[in-house]
């Protein structure tokens, strides 16, 4: 069995812009591949899942997230640092058109995208982690009864009160670098 850190994108790994729509707009956050590097150099599976109803909302299309995502493994790859997968949800269960407009298993806070990691990369969830910037990420890892990191960064600021009334996190980190570095000490 594996075990992964389960990581965010927009906020958690990169600048939150809201709705990232077009790869020449990413930005990777500081010390996004300095922390994704210690995760791969420690063995750790590293799996990003996203919400991006930005596609259902007719924001982006399904290409360009993909161009957005290979655009963030090219800029980690370039650091050293290495992404195992990355999934994603396109649904949002009022906005847009079928399919896309759905009520799904796989938008956080549902797990649906962490079990289809955890069967991929035959990963054991109780040695691994979640970590992001929403109340949403953290529901997700308690979901999937992972531990929790919630950082401070993108919409850390905004989120942080409810994600402390609403299921605290196991540890609450200025970004992704004190995150991994949390982790490791584990
Ligand atoms: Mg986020």
């Amino acid at each position: 069995m594996n075990k992964a850190v389960f990581l965010d994108k927009d906020g958690t790994i990169s600048e939150e812009v809201n709705y990232l729509s077009h790869y020449k707009d990413l930005k990777l956050l500081p010390h996004s591949a300095e922390a994704i590097k210690m995760l791969n150099e420690a063995g750790f599976k590293v799996i990003v899942i996203s919400n991006q109803s930005g596609v259902a909302r007719g924001y982006c299309s399904e290409d360009m997230l993909q161009a957005i995502d290979k655009t963030m493994q090219k800029e980690l790859l370039n650091r050293g640092a290495f992404i195992n997968a990355i999934y994603y949800c396109p649904h949002h269960p009022e906005h847009g058109c079928y399919p896309y407009r759905q009520v799904c298993a796989c938008r956080k806070p549902h797990t649906g995208l962490v079990e289809r990691a955890a069967e991929q990369y035959k990963l054991d969830l109780k040695s691994s982690f979640f970590v992001g910037d929403h109340a949403n990420d953290v529901k997700t890892g308690k979901n999937a009864r992972m531990k929790t990191v919630f950082v401070m960064t993108g919409h850390g600021k905004e989120e942080l009160e409810e994600v402390q009334k609403n299921g605290k996190p196991d540890h609450v980190a200025d970004d992704l670098l004190e995150a991994v570095k949390w982790i490791l000490k584990k």
